[in-house]
């Protein structure tokens, strides 16, 4: 009779403990009903205990759609889903019994959004049988935000704000191993603002990164496929990579880009090509041979652009299509 009380003394204090723990934390038993709902996870979600406990809809206080929360992903051992349901996550085997994600959740109640670290654990009896899951949160949103703002920084160029020249690189590179990997091709544009000299000279080195600024602008919003890439490649040149993309739609991206360019009217009066800033573009196109280097497709580009330069620029040009079974020279 005394254990008893003794053990009942020892449950109320455990719940009372959990209630007012500062970790948000809600338990779910081996139904997946929730067994306690803290005063933090009230506070963080908006949601009242006596809203949600019993019911299976703790996912309201987090998600707009019906959904697994970790803690039900724990006791229906779905751990396969957990890529297709959080951001990021650790394999169950680094957790031990446990598991650990990072999401964005919309929080209906609470009203705004957040960047959560989520923990859920289980609780066995003494038979090795899982009774509840506990999972605590933590509110990660403005050390993501200042994480998103840093890379931000890092990917992108300081003058236009398009992708820089180190995001350029990492990209190519990716995606030539890609299309090598999957046998598609990789086009690949390289794009240079005529007389830019002259027109620092001539109007002066302000004007000059505002006229940057602009091409920089009309090339990123040239492009319709996401995955395609505008960068800042250096100085007043730029370079678009369009993965899974043949010369035809190369070259019309980049018709539209001369097009666009041009329609700016941004005045340059020292030009020779005409009374407004234009660009020279070089356009090449490869699928990658296992043997190849993404060197050859810079290299094809460059080529390319500077015959569009040389045949009197404010044009497109295409670099020769290497023949079939043949890679480009990467010299
Ligand atoms: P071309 O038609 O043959 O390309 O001639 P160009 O004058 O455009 O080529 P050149 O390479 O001689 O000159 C490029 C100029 O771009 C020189 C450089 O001062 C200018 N430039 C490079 N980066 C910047 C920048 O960030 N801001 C400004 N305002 N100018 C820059
Ligand atoms: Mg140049
Ligand atoms: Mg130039």
């Amino acid at each position: 009779m005394a254990k008893t009380a003794n053990s009942d003394a020892h449950h109320t204090f455990a719940i009372r403990l959990m209630q007012h723990m500062v970790v948000p934390t809600f338990v779910l038993d081996a139904d997946r009903k929730v067994m306690i709902w803290n005063h933090a996870c009230e506070r963080l979600t908006g949601v009242m205990a006596a809203d949600i406990l019993g019911t299976q809809d703790h996912w309201r206080a987090f998600y707009d759609e019906p959904r697994y929360c970790l803690a039900d992903v724990l006791v229906l051992e779905r751990e396969d889903d957990l890529s297709s349901l959080y951001t990021s996550h650790t394999e169950p085997s680094e957790t031990g019994n446990g598991l650990r994600a990072e999401n964005w959740c919309t929080m209906p109640r609470a009203g705004h959004r957040l960047y959560l670290a989520i923990d859920a654990g289980p609780i066995y009896d003494d038979h090795g049988k899982l009774i509840a899951v506990v999972e605590t949160l933590r509110d990660m949103t403005e050390q993501k935000l200042a994480q998103m703002a840093l890379q931000n920084l890092a990917e992108s160029d300081g003058l236009t704000g398009i992708a820089n020249r180190r995001t350029f690189d990492d990209r190519l590179r990716l995606e030539w191993l890609r299309a090598q990997r999957e046998g598609l091709p990789l086009s690949l544009a390289l794009i240079d603002v005529d007389f830019f000299k002259r027109f620092n000279d001539g109007y002066g080195h302000q004007q000059g990164d505002e006229c940057l600024r602009q091409v920089a602008s009309t090339v990123a919003a040239a492009l319709f496929r996401p995955g395609d890439l505008a960068a800042r490649y250096g100085g007043e040149e730029f370079a678009v990579i369009m993965p899974g993309t043949l010369e035809h739609g190369a070259n019309a991206v980049a018709e539209r880009i001369c097009d666009r360019i041009r329609q700016l009217a941004l005045p340059h009066a020292h030009s020779d090509v005409a009374a407004h800033v234009t660009v020279s573009i070089g356009i090449a196109t490869l699928t990658p041979t296992a043997d190849a280097d993404f060197p050859a497709l810079v290299s094809a580009a460059d080529a390319a652009l500077y015959e569009s330069k040389h045949a009197g620029r404010n044009r497109v040009t295409a670099a020769p299509q290497a023949p079939a079974g043949e890679t480009l020279a990467t010299t």
